[in-house]
């Protein structure tokens, strides 16, 4: 039974979260620093550069690194106070082993024995795939490359899979369906370029903060910004036009904008005939979505889905942008297409400010999902049910082919695994899936079920609370490596000082367990880099070619755009230049779609749509900046966004604390009411743990094609709290 053994207060008082307010030294220190390393925020996908600054080998603070392009010394709430998590007094200074009354400390060598032990154990006595590995998207691409490794390699399950399955998947599975290759089709400096932006379930102003001055760019050379959105987000507050859409009805609302452009001759069919399939199809299924009947199933008057066709298929130039807002859905991959399809019939892609992009949210967002610790991906985004992509990666690794586990489960399936008994042991990097999964009180039962738990963090998260062991690892600054920003571009984090205590780094953690499991030879790196170079070269020819990248010419370019196959390559800023895409006859794929309502609508019981998402100063599961006081000051608890309208149904004001229950569970917090949602909708970030937990009610229900869960719609009551 993995139950915490202590009280969540005794835990919280051992363990955090506590606030953090000040650096080494206080704010009076005026010391200079020992030296500046300039490394990059880990707390979104735009991945800006900045200078951390180092004294007595601790972080004490940051100033700007104005040099880097994308960033040009500009950082967000998150960016300016992330050092603070350096000296926490939270951070994990040695390894944890589970007693009955608590957590004792314990030396490596016993907690690597006890970790080794317990993986043996259960896959001994269940077989391999009964262990598995949840990993995360905030991890260097060195480190997400380990863990596939490790996991298929080393200990041989194939249950391996990562928290980008919260994420970004309903986007790649789509990037790949339609265009053959998962990335960015263009650099950000291509926004200013645009001469219309469409920003679809992006709040862009709150998670990649640091993007809106590329949209106010583009503003200031005339560029019309068009949001869809059930929420009138910050940079929704400047657009020329706002799409209120009823949350999971985006599908529906795309191929209206589509019917438009069609039906006024805003398409460009020399583009379709030479450089797409598929066509026909969706031109004869976006036939039937007329603005009057889009708009009685979005929520959108149908002169404003004439107005916006007309902005996107008049403009000569145009930026399509979308993020969680339109992928976390049952039809994620399907909402996905249905923007793809706008762009690619009316032919903006490809050139100086035309394309596509998803804005990834996690630090690693990008390269997390490339370099194979998805459960049915093996590195350079190669399948791993493709014999010749099997066969060639088991080359590269000098192991058997056989020995290759095949697909595994994605991790929002685990916990049901977990349920059936299937899955009895597992091991988790960088992901709190207590907070983060949906239906929370059906993860906590799950943790519970397990025989053994392992966790390798650098602070108790609330899902580290259930284990077994817990290995102290590393924190961004602290390691060596390189991410993938949201545009494709490969960047270099730099190690500013050393892990504290015993506390090491990650990737040496995992090496010496892989070496409990597996020859030396399979895991012989001394260094980050010697992982990068093994990395590209089995990238070498796949989809996401790392091969021509190398730690020097990061440094030397600012960063390195892949595809990059040879060593004298530049990189590849923009995509599908001259119309030619990464399917083998160079075309696009359409692919049509027909709006399907969601999972669980609203009714008499449950009569109004709760949507989930984040605020400004806070990072995914939050376990991070839950911890950093500056932050928590900015939001300090979720609160229930409501229209006026739906307030006064439900008789609260501001800060009068509402109940809103599902058919999942209830959780009772302060309402702010506002005019920039929808009245038929709710919102609650989803950040905290426990009581406070947006997710215990939202629901598992998945994207057949992606498994994302569908956050962004849920039925819930709303009534006033006694
Ligand atoms: S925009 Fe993203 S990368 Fe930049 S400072 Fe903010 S959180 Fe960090």
């Amino acid at each position: 039974m993995a139950r915490p053994p202590l009280s969540i207060e005794d835990l919280v008082a051992a363990y955090g979260p506590r606030l953090h307010d000040a650096p080494p030294g206080g704010w009076e220190d005026r010391r200079p620093p020992d030296r500046r390393v300039r490394t990059h925020c880990c707390f979104c996908g735009v991945q800006c550069g900045i200078q951390l600054k180092v004294r007595d080998e601790r972080v004490v603070g940051f100033e700007p690194w104005e040099e880097f392009p994308v960033n040009r010394g500009m950082l967000c709430p998150k960016g300016v106070k992330r050092y603070l998590q350096g000296s926490h007094p939270d951070r994990l200074l040695a390894p944890l082993v589970r007693t009955d009354g608590g957590f004792r400390e314990a030396d490596w060598p016993e907690a690597l024995d006890l970790v080794e032990a317990g993986i043996r154990r259960v896959q001994e006595r269940w077989g391999r795939d009964a262990f598995a590995v949840l990993s995360g998207a905030s991890l260097t691409n060195e480190k997400a490359y380990l863990m596939g490794k490790f996991a298929r390699v080393a200990l041989r399950t194939k249950n391996i899979d990562y928290n980008g399955r919260l994420c970004m998947v309903s986007a790649g599975a789509a990037n790949r369906m339609a265009f053959g290759i998962d990335r960015a089709a263009n650099p950000w400096s291509d926004l200013p370029l645009a001469e219309t932006i469409i920003v679809a379930g992006a709040n862009i102003g709150e998670c990649f903060p640091v993007l809106t001055d590329y949209l106010w760019r583009a503003r200031d050379r005339g560029a019309r910004l068009i949001l869809i959105d059930p929420r009138i987000t910050p940079v929704g507050r400047t657009a020329d036009l706002v799409l209120p859409v009823r949350p999971g009805r985006d599908s529906a609302l795309l191929n209206g904008l589509l019917h438009v452009c069609l039906r006024r001759g805003w398409i460009d069919r020399d583009f379709i005939a030479h450089h797409t399939t598929g066509f026909e199809a969706v031109e004869r299924v976006v036939r039937e979505y007329t603005p009057e009947r889009v708009a009685s199933i979005a929520g959108v008057p149908a002169v404003a889905i004439e107005r916006a066709a007309e902005a996107w298929g008049t403009a000569r130039t145009g930026m399509f942008l979308h993020a969680r807002g339109i992928e976390h859905h049952t039809k994620g991959v399907e909402n996905c297409l249905a923007a793809i399809n706008l762009v690619l019939a009316t032919g903006k892609i490809g050139r100086p400010g035309c394309g596509y992009s998803t804005i990834t949210g996690q630090g690693n967002g990008q390269g997390g999902r490339e370099h194979g610790q998805r459960c049915n991906q093996l590195p350079s985004g190669r399948d791993i049910d493709n014999p010749e992509h099997r066969r060639l990666v088991a080359e590269r690794w000098g192991v058997c082919e056989e020995e290759l586990p095949g697909p595994g489960l994605p991790s929002t399936q685990m916990m049901e695994a977990i349920h059936r008994g299937e899955i009895r042991g597992l091991l988790s990097i960088c992901f709190n899936p207590l907070v983060s999964l949906p239906d929370a009180e059906h993860t906590r039962a799950a943790l519970e079920k397990l025989e053994f738990f392992a966790v390798i963090d650098f602070f108790m998260s609330e899902t580290a609370r259930h284990a077994d062991v817990i290995l102290p690892g590393s924190l961004h600054e602290e390691d060596e490596g390189t991410v993938t920003t949201a545009e494709g571009r490969v960047v270099r984090v730099r190690q500013a000082v050393r892990p504290p205590g015993k506390a090491r780094l990650d990737w040496e953690i995992v090496c010496d367990l892989a070496r409990r499991f597996a020859p030396w030879d399979r895991f012989p790196y001394s260094c980050v880099e010697d992982i990068f170079r093994e990395l590209r070269h089995v990238s070498r020819g796949g989809t996401c070619d790392y091969y021509g990248i190398t730690y020097e010419k990061i440094e030397r370019q600012h960063g390195v755009f892949w595809p990059c196959p040879e060593l004298d390559h530049p990189g590849t800023p923009r995509l599908f230049e001259g119309g030619r895409f990464y399917h083998p006859d160079g075309r696009a794929r359409f692919h049509a779609v027909e709006y399907r309502p969601p999972a669980e609508d609203v009714d008499e019981e449950y009569p109004v749509i709760l949507t989930t998402g984040r605020v400004v100063s806070q990072y995914l599961s939050g376990s991070q900046t839950r911890r950093i006081g500056p932050l928590v000051e900015q939001y300090p608890e979720p609160r229930v966004e409501m229209h006026p309208e739906l307030a006064a149904r439900v008789g609260v004001a501001t800060g009068e604390r509402v109940r809103v229950t599902s058919r999942r569970g209830e959780v009772i917090l302060p309402c702010l009411v506002t005019r920039t949602i929808r009245p038929d909708t709710v919102f609650i970030p989803y950040h905290w743990p426990g009581e406070k937990s947006a997710n215990r009610l939202t629901l598992r229900a998945l994207d057949p094609v992606s498994k994302i869960p569908e956050f962004k719609v849920c039925a819930v009551r709303v009534e006033k709290a006694p």
